[in-house]
């Protein structure tokens, strides 16, 4: 029967700044839009210690992949979602549908300077964008043909050590649909 074919439509999510922890990565200034501060005041005011801002130097995949290690696989067990943002945000209400979106993962769009950055409807990058934290736990778990951990972000480059089209984000992507989680977008961010 064509009614047995429907495919079940995944729920939004209620935010819970409590249950949501954000991370801001601020290097090198450890400075936020004010925007972005307006915005965590809005969403977390009372929660401040789920607001994370860590001002740590390095490439973008090896800061990312470090942050989730310490701030998401040891968070306290009643944290359920996670929020990334870049210190260079600038999020306003359009931008609130990502806490709130179906979806394992959800990107918030945002200008990048590359026009197809958006292109693939299962991209999303990590500017502004709410992770469940079960879609890190199983990521974790997986191994490489040597029994050593994957990592959770990563460039892609070439035997010249040349980074290739696809970003740290688009590595993520993959690897969680490649595990059967859901990857929608939702909202809109500035950037600068
Ligand atoms: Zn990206």
């Amino acid at each position: 029967m064509l009614s047995d074919l429907r495919i079940k439509q995944p729920e939004p999510v209620v935010f819970d700044p409590g249950k949501t922890r954000v991370i801001v990565l601020t290097w090198p200034d450890n400075a936020l839009t004010a925007h972005a501060t307006q915005w965590l005041w809005r969403h977390w005011k009372g929660h401040s210690t789920n607001v994370i801002c860590w001002c740590q130097k390095g490439f973008y995949d090896v800061v990312r992949c470090a942050a989730v290690d310490q701030f998401c696989l040891k968070a306290p067990k009643h944290i359920e979602q996670f929020v990334f943002m870049d210190r260079d945000m600038w999020p306003e209400p359009a931008s609130d549908p990502v806490l709130t979106a179906p979806g394992d993962i959800v990107g918030c769009f945002y200008e990048t300077g590359n026009p197809k950055a958006w292109a693939s409807p299962t991209v999303i990058h990590l500017g502004l964008a709410r992770v469940s934290r079960v879609v890190l736990e199983t990521l974790a778990e997986e191994r490489d043909e040597q029994n050593r951990p994957k990592p959770m972000f990563f460039f892609p480059r070439d035997v010249t050590n040349t980074k290739l089209g696809m970003c740290e984000c688009a590595y993520f992507a993959q690897r969680a649909i490649a595990a059967g989680f859901l990857i929608t977008r939702s909202g809109w961010c500035g950037h600068k």
